[in-house]
């Protein structure tokens, strides 16, 4: 792997006018593990005016000395690259924000200020390391350690704590074990971190490949409390015959198996807090015992939970439905057409997808999924089916009251008749479907005789049922049902 030119350009910049120049973060962390940064990461020691001079296409809008230069590059990843000028923290006195951002004379001196020494690496245009708190040591051994002392690191701001979780889960690396022993015994200054940040980081963790093994490890390191504390509850519920995992398991395993499925963050999410409710409202004990109305409980607590955190409206709103409809109950031949388009009201055509994706990770996530695809597909099939517009007279560009009002006749069967004739020559050949055609045709019909009126409209009727039959055909093969 090389480093981009565009960011070569930028560092070139920056040596020609006299200043020292390198990548940093997590970038080089990235581009050492072999995988494409996100973004690339420049810090020097121009001051922010001085980084303007030189890149007329930047701007700088806030105070944390960082200007973002436009390269003009279409690749997103490097079309604006962040240049922050070395810079340290002074004094930290409310756990998260620093008191005030002072320049820095050295590079040392701002590798200092980063959380981990995996992410507290530079490297020059070629492409010598500076590393002095041994990052590439770390890297190699696959742990998260902080850089200098954790107790101090994580007093200056909670959530690097957070951050050592998700970089542990990302990246499947260990927390080093004094790192999380002090991420244990100071959890509780999560507290102190704005919960949007909190969230940022959780979503990171649940959109990872290992994200059940995050849940779990921001469990162990006490900091779940602090964030999503109603899993805790679950933890150690036993479950009924169905089930061979406790509650909480449940909810890791029906994770997990979302991630591997690489599904969007609300199914993940659905899936995680599917169950929520389950220990509110347990009876009775062993393999009989029960969760009347789990899913209701258990959507509320998701709406409590997603609004804490602060996620958005339509994420909230949808993850909420998507709990308190899992439970939704299906069965080839005996579920009616009409309770599932009850179903696919209530959840919205546009979750449905989403819905049998939490159910199979429910399913998958007991331990002893029951076989179902046949159920599973069938259910598909009627959802299919009861989504479709149906073939009929709704459907063409005119309606009685244009045949009453161009034909100038009164209310009666006729007004049917001519728009089943309609209807007929439309299923022939949508083309004719404009209101023109279509008007110029009922005044025509309108002058036929009543016998052949009737006939016209009998045979287009009998196409329509044709049709629908050959489309309902289709749909059942679409599903391999019968
Ligand atoms: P990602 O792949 O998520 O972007 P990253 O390491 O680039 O990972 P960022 O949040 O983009 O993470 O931060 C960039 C760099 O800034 C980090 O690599 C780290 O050096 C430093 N940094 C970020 N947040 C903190 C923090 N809370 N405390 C100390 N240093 C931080
Ligand atoms: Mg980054």
């Amino acid at each position: 792997m090389e480093i981009p030119r565009e960011a070569l350009l930028v560092l070139d910049e920056l040596k020609k006018a006299g200043f020292e120049a390198y990548i940093v973060g997590g970038c080089v962390r990235d581009f050492l593990l072999k995988k494409e940064p996100k973004d690339w990461d420049v810090t020097t020691n121009a001051k922010p005016e001085e980084i303007q001079r030189i890149f007329p296409d930047s701007f700088y809008e806030n105070n944390f000395l960082t200007v973002t230069v436009r390269t003009g590059s279409e690749n997103p990843q490097l079309a604006e690259i962040e240049i922050t000028t070395f810079r340290f923290e002074a004094k930290y006195s409310d756990k998260r924000h620093p008191d005030q951002v002072q320049y820095a004379k050295t590079l040392e001196e701002d590798l200092s200020r980063r959380d981990f020494t995996i992410n507290a690496m530079a490297m020059d245009q070629e492409k010598n390391l500076i590393d002095p708190f041994e990052g590439q040591k770390d890297l190699k051994k696959k742990i998260i350690r902080t850089a200098g002392n954790p107790d101090e690191r994580f007093s200056e701001d909670a959530l690097r704590m957070l951050r050592a979780v998700r970089f542990a889960t990302t990246l499947v690396f260990d927390i080093e074990e004094k790192t999380a022993e002090a991420i244990k015994k100071n959890s509780l200054w999560l507290e102190a971190i704005s919960k949007e940040r909190v969230r940022d980081e959780l979503v990171k963790i649940v959109m990872a490949d290992k994200a059940a093994d995050g849940i779990e490890f921001l469990r162990q390191s006490n900091l779940l409390k602090f964030i999503i504390p109603e899993l805790l509850e679950n933890y150690g519920v036993g479950q009924n015959k169905h089930h061979i995992y406790d509650c909480y398991q449940h909810a890791l395993k029906a994770l997990e198996y979302t991630a591997k499925k690489k599904y969007g963050l609300e199914v993940r999410l659905a899936s995680l807090l599917h169950d929520v409710g389950k220990p509110r409202v347990k009876a009775g004990d062993g393999i009989n015992s029960t969760f009347y109305n789990h899913e209701m409980v258990g959507a509320k607590m998701a709406f409590e939970i997603l609004s804490r955190l602060k996620f958005s409206g339509k994420e909230i709103e949808k993850i909420t439905k998507l709990v308190r409809c899992h439970m939704f109950y299906y069965n080839a031949g005996e579920v009616t057409e009409s309770s599932v388009r009850r179903l696919v009201r209530n959840v919205g055509p546009e979750n449905m997808e989403e819905l049998l994706q939490v159910r199979e990770a429910d399913r998958i996530g007991s331990g002893v999924p029951k076989a179902e695809p046949y159920k599973l597909r069938h259910l598909k099939y009627i959802i299919d089916k009861v989504s479709q517009d149906p073939i009929s007279v709704a459907m063409l560009k005119v309606n009685g009251k244009d045949v009453m009002d161009i034909a100038a006749i009164e209310p009666g069967p006729k007004i049917g008749q001519i728009l089943d004739a309609l209807l007929g020559y439309v299923l022939d050949d949508p083309k004719k479907n404009t209101k023109e055609w279509l008007s110029e045709e009922i005044a025509r019909l309108a002058k036929m005789d009543e016998k052949a009126l009737k006939g016209l409209a009998d045979k287009s009727k009998e196409e329509k049922f044709e049709l629908q039959a050959e489309q309902d055909e289709s749909t059942k093969k679409k599903y391999f049902v019968k």
